[in-house]
């Protein structure tokens, strides 16, 4: 049996900052015209999609590029120039790591640790449509303007220093009743309650 031990407040500015982004990353969901462009420059049967890097048969469509680094978003975000169809299992895998690097890489779950045959084929299938979708990058900051983009990335940063001051509070608050609970059942020089 588990009993759950006491959270900080601070294990939570991971969700918060990856609220922060993707709130402002812009969602353009592929029609079936732009999908059978994409898939033929992938060379992917449209009837029949498997995973772009290790051929098993495609569940997700996942974003080549990640959308998000450093805390921060890429300037890339979902559209069909960034949507490869994939497996499950190399999605997860592969998560917010540049493609290149985790195909080849050693990780479990990556193509070359699981022996992919024909991944030369697949490399190059990727850096056509790589081609194909090069200009797929907002400037984020200097489309919206660095005074706005500035102060959105500030209120995150208040929200993150609150959130660091009340987990101070915490551990004192904490402190406070834990000394209170131990006093009446231990109290130095009086015997503990039956
Ligand atoms: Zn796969």
């Amino acid at each position: 049996m588990k009993v759950r031990k006491t959270l900080k407040i601070t294990s939570r500015t991971s969700s918060v900052t990856n609220g922060f982004v993707q709130a402002i990353i812009p969602c353009f969901l592929p029609t079936d015209e732009e999908s059978a462009t994409a898939l033929a420059v992938l060379g992917v049967d449209p009837d029949n999609p498997t995973c772009v890097y290790c051929g098993a048969p495609a569940t997700d469509w996942d974003h080549l590029r990640p959308l998000v680094k450093g805390k921060r978003p890429t300037g890339y975000f979902t559209g069909v120039q960034n949507l490869v169809p994939a497996c499950g299992p190399c999605n997860q895998s592969k998560g917010g790591q540049e493609w290149r690097i985790w195909i080849k890489g050693s990780a479990n779950g990556c193509p070359k640790a699981r022996g992919i045959a024909d991944l030369q084929l697949r490399i190059a299938a990727l850096e056509a449509f790589e081609a194909w979708s090069a200009h797929d990058r907002i400037a984020m900051r200097e489309l919206v303007g660095a005074e706005v983009w500035d102060d959105y990335w500030a209120r995150l940063q208040a929200i993150e220093d609150l959130m660091h001051a009340a987990q101070r509070e915490a551990i004192f608050i904490r402190g406070k009743i834990a000394a209170a609970l131990s006093k009446n059942v231990t109290e130095p020089g009086t015997k503990p309650a039956p």
